[in-house]
């Protein structure tokens, strides 16, 4: 479905993603772990478009999407992105923030939107809360919306960037539990994350980045119980 092939991105002339080369299989769950710094964002944010790459390609269904005349507005609909810091507008509804793409994007009915943003809603437990602002929700309401919204554009892919990150503890668990509904759904899904329990648990790969570069991919019981490079070692004795 996807197809990351040596993908070079720099920064000023430093390079952060050195050659990255990636398969991703439609339903198949990979997570993307590594130091900070490594380069885990800066990948999902090239998936997205969000920023230009300077080598290397990246194919969505055999569509290069490294071009200069690449339709974003479309294909952002093909790949949904939820980050850290859930981005809803604080001056629109929950139902409002999540009906804003099918309708304005994608020009859907209202009718048919609303009635798949309400199942949605519910399948996260969140249906009555349709007609509140953000600032009335907590931190993993508000997340589990931002997935909502991103799903209710029916993307084939998609990308969470620490999306549990910025939330308190007791509130990571309901965001985790979306997401592995998700995966048994079958979606496709590059997750970053620093839950290693969760990594284990909804991974179909685990990649592991460091310095821009893929240090190792494994399945995710082979990574956590034998890690096969020292860096790998390393970076998973900062968690026991
Ligand atoms: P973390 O786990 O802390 O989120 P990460 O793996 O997501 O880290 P990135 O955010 O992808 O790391 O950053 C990779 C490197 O690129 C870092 O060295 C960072 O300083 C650099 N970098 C990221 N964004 C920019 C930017 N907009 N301009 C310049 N350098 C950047
Ligand atoms: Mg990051």
């Amino acid at each position: 479905l996807l197809e990351i092939e040596e993908l070079r991105k720099e920064y000023d002339g430093t390079t952060v993603l050195d050659g990255i080369s990636l398969t991703v299989h439609k339903g198949e769950v990979v997570v993307i772990l590594g130091p900070s710094g490594c380069g885990k964002s800066t990948l999902l944010r090239c998936l997205n478009g969000l920023e230009p790459v300077q080598g290397g390609d990246i194919r969505l269904r055999e569509n290069s999407l490294t071009g200069s005349t690449v339709n974003w507005q479309q294909t952002r609909q093909q790949i949904g992105m939820v980050f850290q810091n859930y981005d809803l507008f604080p001056h629109m509804t929950v139902i409002e923030n999540i009906l804003l793409g099918p309708t304005k994007v994608q020009q859907r009915s209202k009718a048919e939107a609303l009635e798949q943003a309400l199942q949605l809603l519910d399948r996260v437990g969140l249906l009555e809360k349709k007609d509140a602002y953000p600032r009335q929700l907590s931190g993993g309401q508000k997340q589990r919306i931002a997935i909502v919204r991103a799903l209710c554009m029916n993307p084939e892919i998609m990308l969470f960037d620490e999306v549990t990150a910025a939330l308190d503890p007791e509130m990571v668990r309901e965001v985790l539990e979306v997401i592995l509904g998700l995966a048994k759904q079958g979606m496709t899904m590059l997750i970053v994350t620093h839950e290693m329990g969760f990594a284990k648990a909804v991974a179909d790969r685990i990649v592991f980045i460091d310095q821009g570069k893929i240090c190792e991919i494994a399945e995710p019981e082979q990574f956590f119980s034998q890690p096969q490079t020292e860096r790998a070692q390393q970076f998973l004795n900062i968690f026991q």
